[in-house]
């Protein structure tokens, strides 16, 4: 009897909660090493749709290829320099090269995608009301002077080096966010990220994890970059995905460190991958870059308390997994 049905009620598409209605989510940088991770995880929520939008400067859309033709997801090729104009409810806002080799390529362009970028999708935000999550990066703490690094510490950061597209780039990017906050009342997240390992990360963009394990497995010397007395804390891209889903969900802003502490050497890390992925291999000590900071390692307790996350992975778990990756993409089969 259609004369006394009820009127439909409008569907809570947008501004939805999590789980509870279909979410539309635009992850730019989505085809990098990070993001197609965190696409995969999306993914498998089957009220969530998914929009890339990258230019694959760092990314490729080989990382995505499972996904393509999905209709749950879309690929853009975009530009965040560009403004964009797409309807979504949250943004995961990650395109930026993240390696030194690759942002200070063309280092004023690193600087515009971190300034102009990520005012667009403040700009999108703040038109769409979507919530924007950045990630930002343990690199706003600079060669820091206090060990380890918690979220109140401000940094030591050279306003004028070859590094500083990156780190004062992203340090503008997280002063942006604030505003907008302030400002406008954008809901903003954000991340800082400790260095991060795993299955596709780009082969020869000279970070410490992807070079030692391309060279173990094609029986090159692992370089260590003097003095090798430098620390860092590697952090497995599943726990970092898990650490960025339970930000964006969660009710605070940030920022907040999400990284491994578990804290080594260079010539640790490198003795670890001789050991796990080629024992014949040798270690030889190589001139550092600029800058290098001397230490890092984050300090989790934010992440603890008000994520309930911690890392599960373990750096000696963590390596072996991203060998059978490598050795296909480096077409080295395993001698048996
Ligand atoms: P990545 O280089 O694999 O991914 C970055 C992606 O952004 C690539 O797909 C690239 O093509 C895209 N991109 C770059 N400039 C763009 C632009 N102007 N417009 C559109 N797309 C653009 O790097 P990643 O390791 O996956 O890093 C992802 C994010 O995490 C970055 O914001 C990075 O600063 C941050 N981060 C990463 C680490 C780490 O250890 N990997 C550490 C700290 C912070
Ligand atoms: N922007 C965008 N997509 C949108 C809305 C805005 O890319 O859907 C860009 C816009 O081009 C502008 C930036 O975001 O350069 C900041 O937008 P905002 O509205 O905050 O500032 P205004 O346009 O007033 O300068
Ligand atoms: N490093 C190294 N050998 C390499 C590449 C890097 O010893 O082949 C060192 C580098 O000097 C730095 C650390 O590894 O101290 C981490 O470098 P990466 O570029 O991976 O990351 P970031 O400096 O951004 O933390």
């Amino acid at each position: 009897n259609s004369a006394t049905k009820a009127p439909p009620t409008p569907s809570p598409l947008r501004f939805s909660k999590y789980f509870q209605a279909n979410m539309r989510i635009l992850v730019t940088g989505g085809a990098g090493f990070i993001g197609s991770h965190l696409v995969d995880r999306l993914m498998e929520n089957e009220k969530n749709e998914v929009i890339v939008a990258d230019n694959y400067f760092t990314g490729s859309k080989d990382n995505l290829k499972k996904w393509i033709g999905h209709p749950r997801f879309e690929l853009i090729r975009h530009d965040v320099t560009e403004p964009l104009l797409v309807e979504v409810d949250q943004i995961y806002h990650l395109a930026c090269p993240a390696s030194p080799i690759f942002y200070k390529y063309n280092p004023v362009k690193t600087i515009k995608t971190n300034v102009i970028g990520t005012l667009n999708m403040l700009g999108l935000a703040k038109r769409v009301g979507a919530r924007i999550l950045l990630t930002s990066t343990s690199e706003v703490y600079g060669d820091p002077l206090v060990h380890p690094q918690d979220e109140s510490y401000w940094g030591n950061v050279n306003p004028i080096g070859v590094r500083s597209c990156y780190d004062e780039g992203k340090r503008v990017a997280e002063t942006l966010m604030f505003d907008y906050h302030r400002q406008h009342g954008i809901e903003i997240r954000i991340a800082r990220i400790f260095n991060t390992y795993g299955p596709r990360m780009n082969i020869d963009d000279g970070r410490v994890v992807s070079n030692f394990i391309a060279q173990a497995i094609r029986k090159e010397p692992l370089t260590v970059q003097a003095p090798g007395t430098q620390t860092r804390s590697f952090c497995y891209v599943s726990d970092m995905v898990d650490g960025l889903i339970r930000l964006m969900e969660g009710e605070n802003t940030g920022p907040i460190n999400i990284g491994n502490p578990g804290e080594f050497t260079m010539m640790e890390l490198a003795e670890t991958v001789k050991e796990l992925i080629n024992p014949e291999v040798e270690i030889i000590e190589v001139e550092n870059t600029p800058d290098d900071p001397r230490q890092r390692k984050p300090d989790i307790t934010k992440a603890k308390e008000l994520l309930g996350w911690e890392p599960k992975i373990k750096l000696r778990d963590g390596l072996p997994l991203m060998e059978e990756d490598f050795r296909r993409r480096l077409e080295v089969p395993r001698e048996n």
